[in-house]
C-alpha cells in the first residue's frame, strides 16, 4: 500500500509540537531512537532529519511532506509548496549588536562583520537596504560570535530574546517573521496526494480546534438580535422549556473570547460556559 513520507525535525524546537500535531491528527506511532518509523494506524512513514536538510529532501521528493521553519525554506531557496502555517515555532530572524554598540540606523552596519546561519536572507536584506557589510557564515552558536571577536553583529533567530540577553546583545532590525509550516513536494503522484489531502484536512481540523472555543449561554429574547450579532458564524438558538429564555451555542475565536464575553454579559447573557473543542471539521 502507498505510504506518505513525512520529514520531521529529529530534535530541537519543532520536534515536540510536530509530534503533538500528528498525535492530535489521530496518527499513532512508536517513538524511540530510530530515525524512521511507520505509523501504526495511518499510511505514513515518519523520517526524523536535521531541520536544515528538510527543504532539500522535500524538493528532491525523498519525503513527500515535511514540517519545517519557513525561515529554512526561504534560506535554502527551495521551490516547494507551503501548505499550511502551523502556529508553533514562532520566531523572528533579527540582526543584533553588542549592548555597547552605538546603533541609530542601518548605515551603522556598513563595513561591519555580521555572523549568521542565514546568509541568503541576510544578504538579500543588506542588498535591499544598500548596506555593504561582511557576512560571516557559521552554522550554530551564532550569538557567541561578537564575544569571541569574530563579528561585530549577528543575525539569528530570536524567540524569547533570552539568548541575546545572556550574550549581551540587543536586537536592532527584524528581517523575517517565521513559524513552522507544512510543506510538500510539488510533483507528488496522485496516490500519495490523496493521502496527503486527508492529512491536510486533519491538520486544519486540529488547527481550528486549537484557536476556537465552544460557547454556551442563556439569555432572554429581549436582546437576542444584539447577542447574535456579537457572535460570528451561525450560532444555534434553542428555546428553553416554557420560559422566555433561550440557550445559544456558538463557536468563538479564542483571541476575541474575553472581550466578547464581557459584551455578552452587558447584553444580559447568563450562565456562560466556555468549552474546549477537540476537532473542528467544516
Ligand atoms: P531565544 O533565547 O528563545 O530567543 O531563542 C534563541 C535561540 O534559539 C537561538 O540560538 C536561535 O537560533 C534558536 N531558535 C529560536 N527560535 C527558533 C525556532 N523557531 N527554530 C529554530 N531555532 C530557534
Amino acid at each position: 500500500m502507498e505510504c506518505l513520507k513525512i520529514a520531521l525535525q529529529k530534535s530541537g524546537r519543532l520536534y515536540t509540537d510536530s509530534i503533538e500535531l500528528l498525535k492530535d491528527c489521530g496518527i499513532e506511532m512508536n517513538l524511540g531512537k530510530q530515525l524512521n518509523t511507520k505509523s501504526l494506524n495511518f499510511p505514513m512513514e515518519i523520517l526524523f532529519l536535521r531541520d536544515d536538510d528538510i527543504p532539500k529532501y522535500i524538493e528532491d521528493g525523498v519525503a513527500d511532506v515535511g514540517i519545517v521553519g519557513k525561515n529554512l525554506i526561504l534560506e535554502k531557496k527551495k521551490n516547494i509548496n507551503i501548505i499550511e502555517y502551523l502556529g508553533f515555532g514562532r520566531c523572528r530572524l533579527s540582526i543584533a549588536v553588542p549592548e555597547n554598540f552605538h546603533y541609530t540606523r542601518l548605515d551603522d552596519l556598513d563595513e561591519k562583520r555580521i555572523a549568521t546561519s542565514h546568509p541568503t536572507l541576510l544578504s538579500a536584506f543588506l542588498k535591499k537596504s544598500q548596506i555593504k557589510a561582511h557576512i560571516h557564515h557559521i552554522s550554530g552558536s551564532v550569538e557567541i560570535a561578537p564575544n569571541i571577536g569574530i563579528s561585530d553583529a549577528v543575525c539569528d533567530l530570536v524567540s524569547s530574546g533570552e539568548t541575546l540577553f545572556i550574550n549581551n546583545l540587543k536586537e536592532i532590525e527584524t528581517i523575517l517573521e517565521s513559524e513552522a509550516v507544512l510543506t510538500s513536494y510539488p510533483h507528488m503522484k496522485s496516490s500519495k496526494k490523496s493521502i496527503a489531502e486527508i492529512l491536510y484536512c486533519r491538520i486544519q481540523a486540529v488547527k481550528r480546534a486549537r484557536t476556537n472555543k465552544y460557547l454556551i449561554l442563556n439569555a432572554t429574547n429581549d436582546n437576542l438580535e444584539e447577542i447574535l450579532s456579537c457572535l460570528s458564524g451561525s450560532p444555534t438558538v434553542l428555546p428553553l422549556n416554557n420560559t422566555k429564555w433561550i440557550a445559544v451555542h456558538a463557536i468563538i475565536e479564542e483571541r476575541y473570547l474575553w472581550n466578547k464575553i464581557e459584551k455578552l454579559k452587558r447584553l444580559g447573557a447568563k450562565d456562560l460556559l466556555v468549552l474546549p473543542i477537540k476537532k473542528m471539521m467544516i
